[in-house]
């Protein structure tokens, strides 16, 4: 239950403490010492972001706390209000906050066009070692697209490939590009993808590559994503396409496939696909994980216009608190908060505007949350 934190116990009689005045980090519980007694606080660090990210949050918190579950919630404004007051998009604060609970849920933040700030996204995504980007891709009832039956995970690589950066010219003509692509980084992503499906009841799982062409850079990605495979035979079954054909077969018969774990160029491009497959981006939620920290958070951006007029769609943030609950391991909650969300969206009833529907963002949530509730 407490995923490796640190657990304190809790004499019966005794006040029980706010994980957050012992230090304790997200996954760290807070348990009573008689089972009937037990009592777990998660400390998660909420980020509400630019533009709709406000309003998406209130809408997440209301659905995480209807599963019965306990949270301290660490408010860390970051973004546009932050740049005027702190000088900064991304104080300090708010990573420090990260790294002390290991887990956060974000908002879209505005990224300043024009201006000198970095991505807060890219930036979370450096400074906390954020290896593994996770989306899932699953049809919904009352959500329009092609397809009916798509349930896919998506695991990329985020740290190393083609998007080190490291680029050159090389004279006025020609310009070159390094691909990087190491063991460690490469077993580390196929682990995240084996042990995510282990702990999730997912069945298989397929690399994703180009080894027929680079046979060292991606030929080293395979035998990496192989030599873990094997540590899991009987468990995961394990296959892997090269990445042209997987966009084929992926528009073709994407009912096949379950984990696909991808280098980070590859990845990039396919969970766009893997979106699409089920309705776009605007229900798609994420996750960015790495060993010592995990952000959640939407695929869709602050989309400004809408900004606090109850009117955005809250699916894909609370969506991404459903990953955050499995992240945590409450695995049971995660699945009535999925189950809750595709409910009210088949249903049809509650749905906001891109759904066709007239609900705003909190009738939305509250529908969610009436059906979260533990029996
Ligand atoms: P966007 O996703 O914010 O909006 C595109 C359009 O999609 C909107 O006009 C709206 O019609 C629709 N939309 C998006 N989210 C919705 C929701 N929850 N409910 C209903 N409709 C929704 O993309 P953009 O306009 O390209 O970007 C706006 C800002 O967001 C930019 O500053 C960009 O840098 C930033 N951004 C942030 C993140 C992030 O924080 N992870 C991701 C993408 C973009």
């Amino acid at each position: 239950m407490t995923a490796g934190g640190q657990i304190v116990v809790v004499e019966p009689g005794e006040q029980r403490p706010d994980p957050r005045t012992l230090g304790l980090r997200t996954a760290d519980a807070v348990i009573g010492a008689h089972p009937e007694q037990t009592h777990v606080s998660y400390a998660v660090t909420l980020i509400p972001g630019d533009g709709i990210g406000p309003e998406l949050a209130d809408a997440t918190v209301a659905v995480l706390e209807a599963t019965g579950i306990a949270f301290a919630w660490e408010i860390q404004q970051a973004g546009e209000a932050t740049i005027a007051a702190e000088g900064t998009p991304l104080p300090d604060r708010v990573v420090d906050s990260i790294r002390r609970t290991g887990v956060a849920i974000k908002g879209p933040i505005t990224t300043p066009v024009g201006s000198g700030f970095r991505s807060v996204n890219v930036a979370l995504r450096q400074v906390l070692e954020l290896y593994a980007n996770v989306r899932p891709a699953r049809s919904m009832v009352g959500v329009q697209s092609r397809y009916t039956d798509v349930d896919l995970l998506i695991v990329r690589e985020n740290t190393e490939d083609l998007y080190a950066g490291i680029e050159h010219r090389v004279g006025p003509d020609a310009a070159e590009s390094i691909k990087i692509i190491t063991r460690g980084a490469s077993q580390r992503i196929a682990r995240y993808a084996f042990e995510y499906a282990v702990r999730n009841g997912r069945h298989k799982v397929t690399a994703v590559h180009k080894a027929n062409i680079m046979k060292l850079t991606d030929g080293l990605f395979l035998e990496s994503c192989q030599q873990v495979a094997a540590e899991y035979d009987g468990r995961v079954a394990f296959e892997d396409r090269i990445v042209d054909n997987m966009c084929m077969q992926l528009v073709q018969k994407p009912e096949l496939y379950d984990v696909l774990v991808l280098p980070n160029l590859y990845g990039d491009i396919i969970s766009d696909l893997a979106a699409g497959l089920v309705g776009g981006l605007g229900v798609a939620p994420g996750a960015n994980i790495g060993e010592h920290a995990a952000v959640f958070e939407a695929v869709h951006g602050s989309a400004p216009k809408y900004a606090g007029q109850n009117k955005a769609n809250p699916t894909a943030l609370i969506l991404s608190g459903a990953l955050m609950l499995r992240h945590i391991g409450e695995t049971e909650a995660a699945d009535r908060v999925e189950s809750a969300v595709r409910a009210v969206i088949a249903e049809g009833k509650t749905t906001t505007y891109d759904l066709g529907g007239g609900a705003g963002t909190r009738e939305f949530a509250e529908a969610v949350a009436e059906r979260v509730h533990p029996t």
